[in-house]
């Protein structure tokens, strides 16, 4: 019998679990043991100040297929999913969110697709949900960069709802990277990869704990750990502008030995400084955007931490 384990990271989802295992429950019933699968839902409680702790509980009590892990503090979704994929033993993991946003009903088609030999069965979002025109656009313009700057391919509409073969579950296990970015891991793997598009529905209870501050840090997170590509931008600014540096030196001197030189100039001069400061902070800030991961890489800490795990 072949096994499925559906691995969702849960912060302050208290008040949406309950409906999840329910509708989790009626899959399994209706759709997923007819056809023999042995399937288990691991909740990762990423250090939620509610009482998603209490209620993962009484839920496992009440179903006997969920499992759940406890971290002893927020560590964010990128390395809550890491400790569900560390500990998640289905012959395929099927990775969601719990807010219920990601459709049930699309589990057995990526599952259809799996067993036609698929390892990483990516749902692609068909709409994008009650989401302001701004962001995206933003996250659109966001991906075309990523895009650009690595040979990977990084799709824009896809989320981290999928299904990834052992495999691929393998794989993620050995990189222990502790700042993650996912979906950059995910194109990195490779693997034979297959879409299935999905609708997004609203977010059932709560609200989202993306906001803009931490998708712009997200972002940053993404580029820095899946590029190199801004430090090549930085190398190419500093030659650029050395070269217009050099061009106007020569005309700067030649005017002089031809005409003179009555000083003046304090408008030019005071762009110029201004213009080179900038390039120069800016590539300081791309080195140390880099450094700064080195920095939390070499310290080698452990991505999460867990206080218990409840896994039959
Ligand atoms: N999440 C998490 N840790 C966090 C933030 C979010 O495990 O620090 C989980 C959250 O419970 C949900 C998923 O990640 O299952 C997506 O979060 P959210 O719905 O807030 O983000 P959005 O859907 O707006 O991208
Ligand atoms: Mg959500």
């Amino acid at each position: 019998m072949k096994s499925l384990t559906i691995l969702t990271p849960a912060y302050k989802e208290a008040r949406n679990l309950p409906r999840l295992a329910a509708e989790i429950d009626s899959l399994i019933r209706t759709r997923l043991a007819p056809e023999g699968y042995s399937v288990r839902l691991l909740i990762v409680n990423d250090g939620s100040p509610d009482d998603t702790a209490e209620v993962l509980a009484d839920l496992a009590g009440k179903y006997p297929f969920i499992d759940y892990i406890n971290l002893s503090r927020n560590f964010g979704k990128e390395n809550a999913l890491l400790a569900g994929i560390d500990n998640a033993d289905g012959d395929a993991v099927i990775i969601m969110d719990s807010d219920l946003q990601h459709p049930v009903d699309t589990i057995p088609e990526m599952v259809k697709y799996w067993e036609e030999g698929y390892d990483d069965v990516y749902g692609s979002r068909k709409n994008r949900g009650k989401e302001s025109w701004l962001r995206c656009k933003l996250s659109l313009a966001y991906y075309n960069l990523l895009q650009r700057s690595t040979s990977q391919e990084i799709l824009p509409n896809v989320g981290d709802f999928r299904l990834l073969d052992r495999k691929c579950i393998e794989v993620l296990r050995q990189l222990r990277e502790t700042q993650r970015y996912n979906k950059g891991l995910f194109a990195w793997i490779g693997f034979k990869k297959k879409g299935v598009p999905y609708s997004t529905a609203e977010r059932a209870e709560g609200e989202s704990s993306f906001n803009l501050r931490r998708l712009l840090s997200l972002s940053l997170e993404g580029i820095s750990s899946t590029t190199t590509a801004p430090l090549r931008f930085a190398t190419w600014m500093g030659i650029i502008v050395s070269f217009i540096a050099f061009l106007y030196l020569v005309f700067v001197l030649t005017k002089t030995i031809i005409w003179g030189e009555p000083v003046r100039g304090y408008p030019t001069l005071l762009c110029v400084i201004l213009f080179l400061g900038g390039c120069q902070l800016l590539a300081i800030g791309i080195i140390g955007e880099y450094i700064a991961r080195i920095f939390a890489e070499t310290k080698q800490r452990p991505p999460y931490i867990v206080r218990d795990k409840h896994i039959r």
